[in-house]
């Protein structure tokens, strides 16, 4: 496998990676190969911070609608 080939197979798993779907032998690779490359590192970082953004907007987000919902409810019934 050349760098960049190597490259393209992390980056596909890198999602399922920060996910926890990946086997112990997937880990292993994607990790040490994020360890030696800084591009797919990179790629990496970027994408735990964009879903703790998207984690945090969702939780913001669903807390007065649940609210909402509760509220539609009690005027129900
Ligand atoms: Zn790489």
């Amino acid at each position: 496998m050349s760098d960049s080939e190597e490259c393209l197979h992390i980056l596909e798993h890198v999602y399922a990676y920060h996910d926890g779907e990946l086997g112990a032998e997937e880990v292993r690779t994607v990790s040490e190969h994020l360890l030696t490359c800084e591009d797919c590192m990179g790629e990496y970082e970027t994408e735990k911070t964009m879903r703790s953004v998207i984690k945090r907007s969702f939780a913001s987000e669903s807390a007065p609608e649940s609210l909402q919902a509760r509220v539609g409810l009690a005027l129900e019934n």
